[in-house]
């Protein structure tokens, strides 16, 4: 949709009236979770329709978090004309903090709102509100090991208007909430339930970060969990056969002959930046990693003949995640050893380390802020 680039956009800053005590923000911050605790601030930038048919973004602030005022007839809450982006801004070993690859988070943000219909945000403004917070709330980074802030960008139709078409209003907002370590200690293997819904059709909205995709895989999620597992992993919905992704999370198959394989970014999966970022360390390690289709029953097969020797998922929220168990209508099996795999714990250490400021950032993926 058609938007004036405004790169110049000025952040108004709020005053915050009742900023959480300093006593309960330390107790938060020595248990944080993940996604039930929120800072003290957040970032607001409207997006109007002109006259003219050419919108523009306008009136940038940051301040206090809190809740907002939506029209009952406000798009977003009859079409689902959202989108969302998820980062995190970690402390570095010298005590800086800094954001991991927040240029592709705004690029991914602006394929998403074409999908969607929606105006793009300048990437150098998206960059630009993920810093103003975290500058804002620098005071909410978790103490614990393996702790992080959780930054929040998204967009939402705020034009009160119940015909289908695109809004000619918007709101972007981004929050942040401290987060743990995704798993207490170190990373078990997680069991997976092989769902018979699927999440994404070809010509879908599969590529695209936005909550309509969520909201339809909360049934088979929580079938997984009902069922003793801990996550669903999607099958293609054209064949039923080729493996996908899990609800939130890419998938790499590890082989005994040192290759990788990644499902193709054909659509209907989510192209995660852990993925790539995965990708490039393999390869930089000289690993041979092939973006191709894989099915249900190569995973069962090969893990079965000890070809296939590890599998793991990745995404921003638990980095990279082994899985040890797949279980789906035809029965259950087990991956390599059914724990975590050696080449899976050291990709994860790798790109932890870079994250983290522990290790050379060859790539200039670490974004520090001053
Ligand atoms: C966000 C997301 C991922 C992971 O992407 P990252 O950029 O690595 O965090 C994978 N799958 C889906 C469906 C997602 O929404």
């Amino acid at each position: 949709m058609a938007s004036t680039a405004d790169q110049t956009l000025r952040f108004t800053s709020l005053p915050h009236p009742a900023p959480t005590p300093a006593d309960l923000r330390a107790q938060i911050l020595a248990n944080p979770g993940f996604g039930t605790n929120f800072s003290d601030h957040m970032v607001v930038i409207e997006w109007d329709e002109g006259p003219n048919g050419v919108g523009g973004w306008h009136d940038a602030t940051i301040g206090p978090r809190g809740p907002i005022a939506l029209d009952p007839a406000a798009a977003v809450l009859h079409y689902a004309q959202e989108i969302f982006e998820g980062l995190k801004a970690y402390r570095q070993q010298d005590g800086g903090l800094a954001l991991f690859r927040p240029e592709a988070n705004a690029a991914r943000f602006n394929r998403s709102a074409e999908r969607l219909a929606m105006p793009e945000l300048p990437e150098a403004l998206f960059i630009e509100s993920v810093k103003q917070l975290v500058r804002a709330d620098r005071d909410w980074f978790p103490d614990v090991e393996g702790g992080s802030l959780y930054l929040r960008p998204f967009m939402i139709a705020t034009e009160a208007f119940l015909g289908v078409r695109p809004a000619k209003s918007y709101k972007f907002l981004v929050i942040a909430s401290p987060a743990g370590n995704y798993f207490k200690s170190g990373a078990p293997a997680v069991s997976i339930w092989v769902s018979e819904y699927t999440r994404a059709a070809p010509g879908g909205t599969g590529a695209a970060k936005c909550g309509g995709n969520y909201a339809a895989s909360l049934v088979p999620q929580a079938e997984a969990l009902a069922r003793g597992h801990d996550q669903v992993v999607f099958l293609d919905a054209a064949e039923r056969k080729w493996i996908e992704e899990l609800g939130g999370m890419n998938l790499y198959f590890v082989f005994a002959d040192g290759t990788l394989i990644t499902p193709p970014l054909t659509g209907t999966i989510l192209p995660g930046i852990t993925r790539d970022s995965i990708m490039q360390l393999a390869r930089e390690e000289g690993l041979e990693v092939r973006e191709e289709r894989y099915s249900l029953d190569q995973w069962r097969g090969d893990s079965a003949s000890g070809k296939l020797i590890e599998t793991f998922a990745c995404g921003t929220a638990a980095v990279v995640t082994p899985v040890g168990k797949v279980c789906g209508r035809d029965g259950e099996f087990t991956v390599g050893s059914g724990g975590p795999g050696q080449l899976t714990g050291r990709l994860k250490a790798r790109l932890v380390a870079i994250q983290r400021g522990q290790a050379a950032d060859a790539h200039g993926w670490v974004v520090r802020l001053d």
